[in-house]
């Protein structure tokens, strides 16, 4: 939506946000955005804050101050009145569905085969018919290459393939954001190639916007616009990818990356 200069309004705004648990001041006075379609990789040293931007986006979190801007939607706005009214929270339900995440453990349903745990979401929470969920189900399966897995329960994959299927159930709501949550790092090495690979395809071939926490280094750099260096809740450098690998600007980025790399 444009602003009133006429300019596209940035997909995610985060104005000042402070989180804290207890006196551990976890963000502090954050801010940045995101634009349409743009891919944005958050990295940094562990408990530099980075999960916690993709809680509070799913609204598993709320800010202590600021406000998250979700298109031109104070997104965290409702939450932070306290007690949820039945309206508020039908607005966020609303709010959050335009948003997928896919975690570091996939949480698939056990009970479900997988195609069901594809169509699940799509037929009780958007109202698609059966048969529609099933079809987009199939062409989502073998986009992450599980085609033949469709009749197939979780516990009969490798970690790599429920990873798959887990990011297939997040495209399955059709979100505007996807937010990745270090999905690489429960896997087994050998696996770790596969679910990358289906996530560049993604990144590469979509336009939804795209918040990514990962520790793969070479990922980060294929994937994304935009490299947001973390520490202590604050940013303390960004840039393109090519910049913030190949010449960092700031020391404490530096060490970081020859620890990681
Ligand atoms: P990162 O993803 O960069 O490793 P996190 O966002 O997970 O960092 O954590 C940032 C800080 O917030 C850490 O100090 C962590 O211990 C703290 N933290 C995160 N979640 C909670 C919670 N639910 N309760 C208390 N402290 C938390």
């Amino acid at each position: 939506m444009p602003n009133s200069q006429g300019e596209p309004s940035p997909k995610i705004r985060f104005e000042d946000v402070v989180k804290q648990f207890g006196d551990n001041v976890v963000l502090d006075h954050l801010n940045f955005t995101v634009d349409r379609g743009e891919k944005v990789t958050l990295i940094g040293p562990s408990g530099s804050g980075k999960t916690t931007i993709l809680r509070l986006l799913m609204t598993l979190e709320k800010v202590n101050e600021g406000v998250i801007w979700v298109d031109d939607d104070p997104f965290s706005h409702e939450m932070r009145k306290g007690a949820l009214t039945p309206a508020s929270e039908k607005y966020l339900r609303q709010a959050r569905r335009k948003i997928g995440m896919v975690f570091q453990h996939f949480n698939l349903f056990p009970n479900m085969t997988v195609i069901e745990n594809l169509t699940e979401g799509p037929v009780h929470v958007l109202g698609r018919s059966k048969d529609e969920a099933v079809d987009r189900g199939r062409k989502l399966l073998d986009m992450v290459g599980l085609a033949e897995k469709e009749n197939a329960h979780p516990s009969q994959l490798s970690g790599g393939q429920q990873q798959r299927v887990a990011i297939a159930r997040a495209l399955a709501m059709d979100p505007e954001i996807l937010l990745l949550d270090e999905v690489t790092s429960a896997l087994d090495p050998e696996l770790v190639v596969g679910v990358l690979n289906v996530l560049r395809d993604i990144a590469h071939s979509t336009d939804i916007t795209m918040l990514i926490v990962t520790h793969e280094m070479q990922f980060a750099r294929d994937v994304s616009d935009r490299i947001l260096m973390f520490d202590k809740g604050r940013i303390i450098e960004e840039g393109a990818p090519e910049q913030i690998f190949t010449e960092p600007r700031n020391d404490r980025t530096r060490t970081f990356l020859h620890a990681v790399i």
